[in-house]
């Protein structure tokens, strides 16, 4: 499956809004979205453009797969896959996103960002459940553990990482092991766990259409 593989402080420009697609980076003032609030394309300054409510939907769809580094034809299958589970569809969404190695990579911070979690994913540094997985978009499972291949401990990577840990906040579905430099999925994320950036509901509006 491809990637979008532009530059992504444009990404966050189109839906004017800071994604932190950069890791620690987007602290700096060069942030893209500090420095211009206009989309690509557009001259700059003036007003925002008002948008209509299928505008503000595909908007928040947009902001959903640009955070998770999702293409348009995987990100309609989740929604597929969403709308046939039993519970509240919005939240299944988000859950699925966040079940992705990626994502858990980057949530654990053995990743500045989520794009670095998917290559360090494709380079084969991680196994899941002791076994070797390079599938960035493998969708973990409660109680599944995710630790580094013995061989990648050697590289000078990992031992800054291990000297460096823990660096973020890890959410409560997953737990960190710092001594093993692995982690458990000790429940399943719950919508609250991503809300806070993600209004699913505006996504199920605009595929519901
Ligand atoms: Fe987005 Fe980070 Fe670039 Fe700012 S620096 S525009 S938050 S990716």
């Amino acid at each position: 499956m491809g990637r979008y593989t532009g530059p992504v402080c444009r990404l966050c420009r189109q839906v004017t809004e800071k994604l932190f697609l950069k890791g620690e980076r987007c602290f700096s003032p060069r942030c893209a979205v500090e420095r211009r609030r206009s989309t690509p394309g557009s001259r700059g300054g003036g007003r925002p453009r008002r948008l209509s409510d299928h505008g503000i939907q595909l908007r928040e769809k947009q902001k959903a797969r640009y955070i998770y580094g999702v293409l348009e034809r995987q990100f309609r299958n989740y929604m597929d896959q969403a709308f046939r589970s039993p519970g509240v569809t919005g939240e299944y969404l988000l859950q699925m996103l966040e079940r992705r190695l990626d994502n858990a990579v980057f949530r654990l911070g053995f990743a500045e960002s989520r794009n670095q979690a998917r290559q360090l994913v494709q380079h084969g540094h991680f196994q899941v459940n002791g076994r070797n997985t390079d599938i960035p978009s493998y969708i973990l499972k409660q109680g599944d553990t995710i630790g580094w291949k013995p061989s990648r401990k050697e590289k000078d990577f990992y031992k800054a990482l291990v000297e460096d840990i823990p660096r973020r906040p890890v959410p409560e579905w997953l737990q960190l092991d710092t001594e093993a430099m692995s982690g458990t999925v000790t429940s399943l994320p719950s919508g609250e766990d991503v809300m806070a950036t993600i209004q699913a509901r505006l996504i199920v509006e605009y595929y519901s259409r």
